[in-house]
């Protein structure tokens, strides 16, 4: 029976390719989605995965939504938390709604999708969680005091859990990857990009989604039984940790 896989914000961007790579792998995978409906279809359409809509910042719409996911794939083996959002401002000028917006999403989303399937992996004796932090949760970005902190709490997360989870074979893992050609970087002004970031990455051009959802497939393997507690930097050299 194959495994079954749950990627949220997994319809778009990084989140796309990180499904289509656990499918093409052989997984059965559940794409779940906030709220673009017009993205999601047109993924389904493409790729024939199974997509579902509920906020990874609402904890029983997570719960409720496993359970959907369980009742039509079965058990939940792998979770990549990928949803993520930015909602960038100067320290000074940032909202209380535009930093609680960014936790809520990126780091309670984190707990609130593994919370419900944690119990399961650690019954069954077998799991994967993977978890897409950020180069800036590494090394801090300015405008993004939000978004650098939800993602090095998604790291320390990651590193206790994986603590716990070892000697159930719950294996727990965080990649961080650089700047990933998607519409979230796509977003950033094409000079800005062009003269600033660009030159900055020592490869020398944007890595695409399909480099960090290669890492997960191989952090989802039987072969990376090994490996927890890591921060796997996918950067194009650019910051080394
Ligand atoms: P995109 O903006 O392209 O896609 C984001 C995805 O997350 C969408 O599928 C979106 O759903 C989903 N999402 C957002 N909020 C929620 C929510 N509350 N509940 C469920 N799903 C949600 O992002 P990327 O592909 O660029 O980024 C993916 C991950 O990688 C993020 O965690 C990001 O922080 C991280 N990352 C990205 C980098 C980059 O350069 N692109 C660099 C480093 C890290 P919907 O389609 O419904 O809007």
């Amino acid at each position: 029976m194959a495994r079954v896989a749950v990627v949220t914000g997994g319809t778009r961007g990084i989140g796309a390719a990180i499904s289509k790579g656990l499918k093409d792998a052989g997984y059965l995978v559940a794409a779940n989605f906030g709220g673009n409906e017009e993205a999601a279809a047109k993924f389904s359409e493409e790729t024939g995965i199974k997509t579902y809509k509920w906020s990874v910042a609402d904890y029983e719409g997570c719960e409720n939504g496993i359970k959907q996911v369980e009742a039509d794939l079965g058990p939940v083996d792998i979770l990549v938390n990928n949803a993520g959002i930015t909602r960038d401002a100067m320290f000074h000028r940032m909202t209380v709604q535009q930093w609680n917006d960014v936790i809520d999403t990126n780091l309670h989303g984190v707990f609130n999708m593994t919370h419900p399937v944690y119990p399961g992996m650690r019954e069954r004796k077998w799991g994967r969680i993977i978890n897409i932090s950020s180069i800036n949760g590494q090394k801090g970005q300015a405008g993004q005091t939000n978004y650098s902190a939800s993602k090095a709490g998604d790291l320390g997360f990651t590193k206790a859990l994986a603590q716990e989870g070892a000697r159930f074979g719950v294996t727990v893992n965080a990649i961080c990857p650089g700047y990933i050609a998607t519409e979230m970087v796509k977003a950033i002004d094409e000079k800005i990009l062009n003269e600033k970031i660009i030159p900055q990455i020592p490869v020398g051009r944007l890595g695409e989604p399909e480099e960090i959802a290669r890492a997960v497939v191989f952090l989802a393997s039987e072969d990376a039984g090994f490996i927890t507690g890591s921060t796997l930097s996918a950067n194009g050299g650019q910051f080394f940790v």
